[in-house]
């Protein structure tokens, strides 16, 4: 065997996303102690890195040691006891992986299902938590990867509020490409993964708890289900001034990656990325539709960073994908439970969501296609 070389491939799919040369040389720096002086100092400014990402002063700001789908947990096994009622919605793949937490803390999901491909439904949610008076939490997926969708966040926090649950917040493809304010809509726990619209490799998902949520782990009455995840010990090692307790040896290196990504995007400036996020979409659009391709999603919750292109009548998914990998070495993605067959995904995330992605992957689906340029 000899060192494994991975081939050169444009990622433009569901994440990860294209990681730059300039994120993947901070991992390379040498690796030193977790709990060296010098260490503790980068994960302050990464917690506060991670504050002006996600537009929060919350203290308990962190990264997991773990990818989207551990902060997503982390979420629910904090806040949530066994016997609590969750309204959880559904309108993609990544809601039903919710409801997979809530079943399996002992606590009881209250599905408020909307279709693949339509945002969640304001009046199902009000009227879900209307149904369940003292329900603990409603769960959404602010942008669902598997369908291209932006939901209404502000809206959904503030409707949680109103019937004193906590808010959930999947944030995982959300954080960097569009607007997540977690303080100005009073999110409670909002979590996000490190390969989507971040450009860092997959690994950390950065993580953000309110006061109110905060309260409501300390006020817990059974302990957190799993140890790793269990907030109240991580805090140990990410917060105090003073010595930092060991918990679990931090994932050094991804840390570098995730700190020198947040600083490209620092620089940038989020409402350049955002602007940048949606320039490329409207780019992509219209290449799309001159090769004749439709995407799925209504313009007005359509995901600038995720688009579902549906496919064409007797055109074989898979065929076309396989081809862009092989021959063209571009990666999107394929369609997700109902969706399956039926849409790829186009992904416009953190450094793939530039003129030259979009002209790359529209002309190879015009060479697949055989389709010419309207
Ligand atoms: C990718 C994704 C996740 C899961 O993240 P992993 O890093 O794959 O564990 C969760 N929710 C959404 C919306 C995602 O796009």
């Amino acid at each position: 065997m000899a060192s494994f070389q991975p081939p050169d491939v444009l990622l433009l799919g569901p994440g990860p996303s294209p990681v730059s040369r300039r994120v993947l040389n901070a991992m390379a720096r040498p690796t030193i102690g977790h709990l060296d002086p010098r260490f503790v100092g980068m994960m302050d400014e990464l917690k506060e890195l991670l504050r002006f990402a996600m537009q929060t002063r919350n203290a308990l700001t962190v990264p997991i040691s773990a990818p989207g789908s551990a902060g997503m947990e982390a979420a629910f096994v904090n806040l949530v006891e066994p016997g609590d009622t969750v309204v959880v919605c559904q309108n993609g793949v990544f809601g039903g992986r919710m409801r997979e937490n809530v079943v399996r803390i002992g606590a009881t999901p209250v599905m408020v299902n909307d279709a693949f491909g339509t945002p969640v439904d304001l009046e199902k949610v009000d009227a879900a938590l209307k149904a369940h008076p003292g329900t603990k939490a409603l769960a959404f997926v602010h942008a669902e990867t598997s369908t291209g969708v932006e939901s209404d966040a502000q809206a959904l926090c503030r409707l949680a509020r109103d019937h004193g649950a906590l808010s959930i917040v999947d944030a995982v493809t959300s954080l960097g490409g569009i607007p997540l304010r977690t303080d100005a809509w009073g999110a409670d726990a909002v979590y996000s993964g490190s390969q989507k619209c971040l450009s860092a490799p997959p690994g950390l998902s950065p993580l953000s708890f309110s006061e109110k949520a905060v309260v409501a782990l300390k006020a817990r009455k059974t302990p957190v289900q799993s140890w790793f995840l269990d907030l109240s010990l991580v805090m140990g090692y990410w917060q105090g001034s003073g010595a930092r307790a060991y918990h679990h040896t931090a994932p050094i290196n991804m840390l570098y990656a995730l700190h020198e990504a947040l600083l490209i995007l620092q620089e940038e400036g989020l409402d350049a990325a955002f602007a940048r996020h949606r320039e490329n979409h409207l780019r992509l659009k219209a290449g799309l539709e001159s090769i004749g391709l439709e995407l799925l999603v209504a313009e007005k919750s359509r995901l600038p960073q995720l688009n579902a292109v549906k496919v064409p009548d007797g055109v074989d998914e898979a065929a076309i994908r396989k081809r862009l990998l092989s021959e063209f070495g571009i990666e999107i993605g394929a369609g997700l439970g109902e969706l399956a067959g039926k849409i790829w995904r186009i992904g416009l995330m953190g450094a793939g969501s530039n003129p030259q992605s979009v002209d790359r992957v529209v002309e190879a689906l015009a060479v697949c296609l055989a389709r010419k340029a309207a």
